[in-house]
């Protein structure tokens, strides 16, 4: 599933989320096995939304048949079809009619991504979606408790004002990959964030989430 992000401020909802690296090691192991667990509950936004398309990979294709030319900037060929409103073709009665055999794509895809990446519901061509809006407005966020935790938080802001914000599903796995690479910056800005009062501490974060809006809005320009 591939768009490119669009900034719209999301408000918090009350489902949690939990600790921030408890989250990513589950994510990312989810991504190694093929299948991410999400508590979707009775959410079914991404299988509605038009923003959002299933990619499929070549060695899928021979399983859906039913397959249609992917946007141009998907990173694949081929995807889902849709139906007239924007929702899966698959999606019957509100459910997936094929779940046991649904592909990768849907498999993998986990919301809550794009909250730790800092990105909005998503747009392109689709323009801005108010289906995951909503989705995304159900998650509570995620915690920072631990020093880990708040390493990590940094790191993903450093990682982002460094290299910009990633405009797929792909990008965006590999974004959170090697946000290691950040993480003695982060450590050391951390160590330093000792000696500042709590206001310095919410300067320091502001400053790194404006400069994040800036290559946001410097991506989107560019397109
Ligand atoms: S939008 Fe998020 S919570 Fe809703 S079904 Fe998709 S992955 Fe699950
Ligand atoms: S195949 Fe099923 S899980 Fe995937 S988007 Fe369609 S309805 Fe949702």
């Amino acid at each position: 599933m591939t768009r490119p992000p669009k900034f719209i401020p999301i408000r918090r909802g009350d489902k949690p989320i939990g600790s921030v690296t408890t989250y990513l090691r589950k994510y990312q192991r989810g991504i190694k096995e093929g299948n991410v667990d999400v508590p979707c509950g009775r959410c079914n936004a991404c299988c509605r939304a038009p923003s959002i398309f299933v990619d499929l990979y070549d060695d899928e294709l021979k399983d859906f048949p039913e397959a249609v030319p992917a946007p141009k900037h998907s990173k694949h060929q081929m995807m889902l079809p849709k139906k007239q409103d924007g929702s899966c073709v698959h999606l019957i009665d509100g459910k997936c009619s094929i779940y046991a055999r649904r592909p990768r794509g849907c498999r993998t895809y986990d919301c809550r991504l794009r909250l730790l990446l800092g990105l909005g519901p998503g747009g392109g061509d689709a323009g801005p979606d108010s289906i995951m809006k909503q989705a995304l407005e159900q998650w509570k966020g995620f915690e920072h408790k631990t020093k880990e935790d708040r390493v990590l938080d940094v790191a993903i802001r450093l990682s982002i004002v460094d290299g910009g914000f990633p405009e797929t599903e792909q990008q965006m796995i590999l974004k959170v990959a090697n946000t290691h690479r950040y993480f003695a910056k982060a450590e050391r800005i951390l160590d330093h964030f000792d000696n500042f009062s709590p206001e310095q501490k919410q300067q320091i974060i502001a400053e790194l989430d404006t400069k994040m809006e800036q290559q946001l809005y410097q991506g989107e320009r560019d397109k």
